[in-house]
This record gives C-alpha cells, structure tokens and sequence, in this order.
C-alpha cells in the first residue's frame, strides 16, 4: 500500500486533502531520491499550504487564497482576481465520454512528448478518434509529425489568444495533431492579461470535443499558465517520470498545483497514472526508481515500463511515431500495452460510474 495517495484513479477531489500531508511528513519516503532528501523542510512548508489549499471547495477560507497567492508557484493559478470570484465560468457541453488527458511533470526530458505521441497512434490503432495538442512552445510533438513550428502560419497560439477555431490549427498526421508555433512561448504572456485566462483551452475543446475519444495534451516543462489551461481543461493527467532521475519533489510540487486547480478552477482534475520511462532492468537504479514510485504512489503506478531504447528517439527524426517506425519492435508494442492498460482503466472507471448512476 503507497504512502502518499496523490489520487485514486476513481476517486473524488476530496480524497487529495491529506495525501501532500503524507507525502512530506513521510520523509522516509523519499530516501534513495537524491533530489527529494534535501526537499525535507520545504516541502513541510508546502504541506501547510496545501492543506489550507485543500479546505472544502464550497466555502474556500481568505486565508487559503490568500496563502495561494503569495507562492511563487501559485502566482499564476490564484490571483486576488480569482478570490474575487473574477472568473469567465466553465465553458458549457454536454457529458460526453471524451477523455482529455494531459501528459504533464514539470521537468524536462521524461517522455512526454514522446509518450504523448506514441500513446495517441497506439489508441488510434484501437480504433479510436485522437486529438493530440502541442501545447509546448518548443513544438516537439509538432516536429516529431514532420512539420516545422518555424514556418506555421496558425498555432495553438492563435486558439488560445485570438479564439481562432481549434479546427482551423489541426493537421491529420498518424492521429489528428492541433499544432504549436515559436509564438506560441508569447502566449503565457498575452493570456496572463486576459480574463478567463486559464479557461481558454477548455473553451476551445468545446468545438471539438464530441469528434475525439481521448483527446492528449502535451504541456511544456513548466507549471505556468499553458500547463494550468490543460488542467483546466483535463478530465486527468498521466505524469511520466524518468527511471533514471527520479524526483519526488517535482511530484509532490505538481500535486500541489493540481490541488490548487481543483480548488479553484477544475474539481475533477488529479494524477490518474504515473507512467515509468526510460526503464532499464538492468541497473539497480531503475529498478530502485520503481519500487520507491510503487511504495510511494501504489497503483497509480502503471504496469507497463517503457523500457530506454534508442528507438524512441530515432522515429521523431524521421517524422514518425516508434509505432509506424517500427511496428513489430519492442518499443512500439510497450507503448500498445501502456494504451490497454489505460482503457482498461477507464473502462472499469465508466462502469463504476454507470452503476452509480443506475
Ligand atoms: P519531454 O517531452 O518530457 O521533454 P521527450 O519525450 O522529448 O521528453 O523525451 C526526451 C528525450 O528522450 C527525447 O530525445 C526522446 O527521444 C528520448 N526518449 C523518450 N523516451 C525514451 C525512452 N523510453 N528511452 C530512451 N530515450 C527516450
Ligand atoms: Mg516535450
């Protein structure tokens, strides 16, 4: 059984209240984490402001908004103009079953632009409907389908900022692709002025929604206001984690902004998975990586490892995923499982759900 829960893949937004509580007074936790040991009175510091963050949504306290706004890492998430309840409103649709799921850790270098990818052509495979965003001003995604960001006309930026329809930004690659451009690195800049800032993704997806079965969302190595309007945007995040750097602060502290979205912006939003990359179960390390996630997260841990292999970073080159690269590889066929796993998940998930309703 995990010592932090960040939380469960069925579970509600309450559930999050005590899991930041566990994961810092739980120093023990992050022995063998090089990055998280020194992480020890922090990550108290950021275990108080969490709770506060986690009162009840109906009746948010001043004192917890307040405490959200003086973080750095919560400038961008809960402004006075927020505790003043300045907010555009949740975009309107009706229930469908689309799943919206943002890759997201705030690192670079994970695999989320290559997860991102090869997750969405492996659900294509299912025969689902996929959208894949590029919402990294970098346009890795965007390149690694053969398209140069330099020379696009219209991006994600243009959807975000001047409410370009997300139709007009969406290329039909291995699976549907909305694309990035280098303008989109001015966006956090143009939305930070906007009202509805963090709303502007979920409003866009509103054109689209009903044509996708999962719709994935590639996000910068940041927690800034692209990452927040995924969130916002999101029914879950899966969060990759690299085997061989293994950071449980980085969790810990993208937990914290999660928690600070659903008390603010999306109720529903939390971690559904964690996904081990760049496997190699031939070092102590990694599989030392692996028992630290599982002892840490349980089974929000996947089953499926993504073993490190060249392969993954020879398919981009050729403007492919590994699955098209190379179809009967090993590579491709982790990426496969990691998809039947995660639609089994939900399956089990919209099942429970239905019976609830029943
Ligand atoms: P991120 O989007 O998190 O920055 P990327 O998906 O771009 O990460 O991956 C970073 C680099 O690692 C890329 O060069 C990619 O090709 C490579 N890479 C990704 N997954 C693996 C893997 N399982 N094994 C080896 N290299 C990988
Ligand atoms: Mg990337």
């Amino acid at each position: 059984m995990g010592l932090i829960r960040l939380l469960p893949r069925s579970g509600g937004a309450s559930r999050a209240a005590g899991s930041i509580h566990d994961a810092a007074t739980e120093p023990d936790a992050v022995d063998g984490a090089p990055e998280a040991v020194d992480g020890g009175p922090e990550a108290v510091d950021r275990a108080g402001e969490a709770v506060a963050l986690s009162e009840p949504a109906r009746d948010p306290e001043p004192a917890a908004v307040a405490s959200a706004a003086t973080s750095a890492d919560a400038a961008s998430v809960a402004t006075p103009a927020d505790a003043a309840g300045v907010d555009a409103g949740p975009a309107q649709y009706t229930a469908t079953t689309t799943h919206v799921i943002v890759l997201a850790n705030q690192k670079g270098g994970v695999a989320k632009t290559t997860t991102t990818l090869n997750l969405g052509v492996a659900l294509r495979e299912m025969g689902y409907r996929v959208l894949l965003i590029d919402l990294d001003p970098q346009g890795n995604l965007t390149m690694s389908q053969g398209l140069n960001p330099d020379v696009i006309e219209r991006s994600m930026f243009d959807v975000l900022v001047h409410k370009v329809p997300i139709s007009d930004v969406i290329e039909q690659r291995e699976a549907d692709l909305a694309v990035a451009s280098i303008d989109l690195a001015g966006a956090e800049l143009a939305l930070s002025a906007m009202i509805g800032r963090e709303r502007s993704l979920e409003k866009a997806l509103v054109e689209v929604r009903s044509s996708y079965d999962y719709v994935l969302v590639d996000t910068p190595p940041s927690l800034g206001l692209l990452t927040i309007n995924a969130f916002v945007a999101a029914t879950g995040v899966i969060v990759p984690v690299q085997c061989e750097y293994l950071s449980l602060r980085g969790l810990v502290q993208l937990e914290n902004t999660l928690a600070m979205v659903r008390e603010n912006l999306n109720p529903n939003v939390g971690v559904e998975g964690i996904v081990a990359t760049m496997f190699d179960g031939r070092t102590l390390h990694s599989r030392e990586a692996i028992e630290i996630l599982e002892e840490n997260f349980g089974d929000l841990v996947y089953r499926t490892r993504i073993r490190k292999t060249v392969r993954y970073a020879e398919a981009p080159v050729k403007g492919s995923s590994v699955l098209k690269y190379d179809p009967t590889g090993a590579a491709a066929e982790a990426y496969r499982e990691l998809a039947r796993e995660i639609v089994a998940a939900k399956e089990a998930e919209d099942g429970a759900q239905a019976r609830k309703h029943a």
